[in-house]
């Protein structure tokens, strides 16, 4: 007799990341209440299952929905507002002022739904977002369906959002106490980074982190400066005065970590940090190529991340694991350096697993929820196909994301066409806030 599912997908391959190296061919994944049931070569799903929707995919491969571990989706506002200009510059010189002037409810929740939608397509199913008014950002998540962990942000100085450090602070857990027990959105710790963020409230953070469970996500030593600055006011490098102060361990998210010394690197994996990697940001203000080869030696885990689109400018983790694997080959002049299928696993599972969602998401274990993204691999860019996870990494790009799924439900269809928003109601958006930023 058969048994039920809710949905029964055939593809051309399936590479589910977990066992690592390993692909599937024609086979087939059984979907039931939001959960994977079973990956089965498909005459055998065919015969065993019943299920309410069947999807062929007949020149795809299936692969985990793809995990942002960094960017501020708000920023998708600003994308192109300013470039060409070094990090401090550009902060200080152009988004600051800029965020000081429009940042609102309404600038977030509507940035946030565009970044959402630019994400969705390009066939991330998670992000991890830093950026003010959590409670709007979570709307917009909730609203187009993405998983996200929003970041509870911190940092000393004022912004519309909040006064200080302990109004930042004091926002942001109640927007997570509004959002707890929602199935899709969790929240995380903040702080911005070590040169904006005082000792006291590092402390603070910390033992919130612990007592709630939640990650911290902050940025680290993304430029020199940082770590000369750090010495001169701290007598210490950055992550060594995080350390001090209790912010590094499993839960922590360590952005961008560009300019790391072998000490850095210890520190790292001695206290089981993870690192967001961000090759376009670091590549696009200068920063630096992160010692990627380095950190995955020494056991850290690194995930991959767009950073915000202001200063990428595309939110595309397919641009992201390219250049993983390119810059870390040629930093390490070694060509054999994160193959494609550790860089497609960077930006699944490690991603994943940085969040603590590794137990319910980032691979294709039959368990775990329901998140997929196909990509189809039809045309003259794409023929022949040899290896699909090669092809995933140095050929395709996110235009070849053709379904996306989470939790089993349907986001993304066929040709791309988003599910819960249309262009339409999107042009019209970013339209309204192109107008006011420029006025
Ligand atoms: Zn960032």
């Amino acid at each position: 007799m058969s048994e039920r599912a809710d949905l029964l997908i055939h593809a051309r391959w399936i590479v589910p990341v977990e066992p690592a190296d390993l692909v599937l061919e024609q086979h087939s994944i059984a979907i039931n209440d939001g959960r994977i049931l079973a990956l089965l070569p498909q005459q055998q799903a065919r015969q065993r299952y019943l299920a309410a929707k069947e999807v062929e995919l007949p020149d795809h491969v299936l692969i985990p929905g793809l995990v942002n571990l960094h960017t501020h989706a708000a920023m998708n506002l600003l994308r192109g507002y300013a470039d060409d200009l070094p990090l401090m510059r550009w902060l200080q010189e152009a988004i600051w002022p800029a965020e000081g002037k429009h940042i609102s409810p309404g600038f977030v929740r509507d940035g946030t739904l565009l970044a959402a939608a630019e994400m969705l397509r390009g066939g991330v199913t998670t992000c991890n977002d830093m950026y003010f008014y959590p409670d709007a950002a979570a709307e917009a998540f909730d609203a187009i369906g993405l998983r996200a962990v929003v970041g509870m942000t911190i940092t000393e100085f004022p912004t519309p959002y909040a006064s200080d450090a302990d109004d930042y602070l004091r926002k942001g857990l109640a927007a997570r106490d509004r959002w707890r027990g929602h199935p899709r959105l969790g929240f995380s710790l903040a702080p911005h980074a070590p040169y904006t963020v005082a000792d006291a409230t590092l402390e603070r953070i910390s033992s919130i982190a612990g007592e709630l469970e939640a990650p911290i996500h902050i940025h680290v030593q993304e430029t020199s400066g940082e770590i000369s600055d750090s010495l001169a006011a701290h007598g210490l490098r950055p992550l060594a005065r995080l350390e001090k102060l209790g912010v590094l361990g499993p839960e922590t998210i360590a952005v961008h970590s560009v300019h790391l010394d072998d000490s850095d690197i210890d520190r790292l994996a001695r206290l089981h940090c993870n690192v967001a990697h961000c090759p376009t940001s670091n590549l696009k203000l200068a920063s630096g190529i992160a010692p990627v080869p380095g950190l995955v030696e020494a056991g850290v885990n690194v995930g991959l991340g767009t950073d915000g689109a202001a200063s990428n400018n595309r939110l595309d983790l397919f641009q992201e694991m390219r250049l993983a694997a390119l810059l870390a080959k040629v930093s390490s002049q070694d060509a054999a350096a994160l193959p494609a299928h550790q860089a497609l696993r960077m930006a699944t599972l490690n991603g994943a697993r940085a969040l603590g969602l590794d137990d319910r998401i980032g691979s294709l274990l039959p368990g775990k929820q329901a998140d997929l993204c196909a990509v189809v691999l039809n045309d003259l860019n794409t023929r022949p196909c040899y290896d699909p996870v090669s092809h995933l990494v140095y050929v395709a790009g996110r235009e070849q994301v053709s379904h996306v799924w989470i939790d089993g439900e349907a986001r993304v269809n066929q040709g791309s066409a988003l599910l819960q928003i249309s262009d339409i109601e999107l042009l019209r958006l970013s339209a309204v806030w192109q107008t006011k930023l420029v006025s």
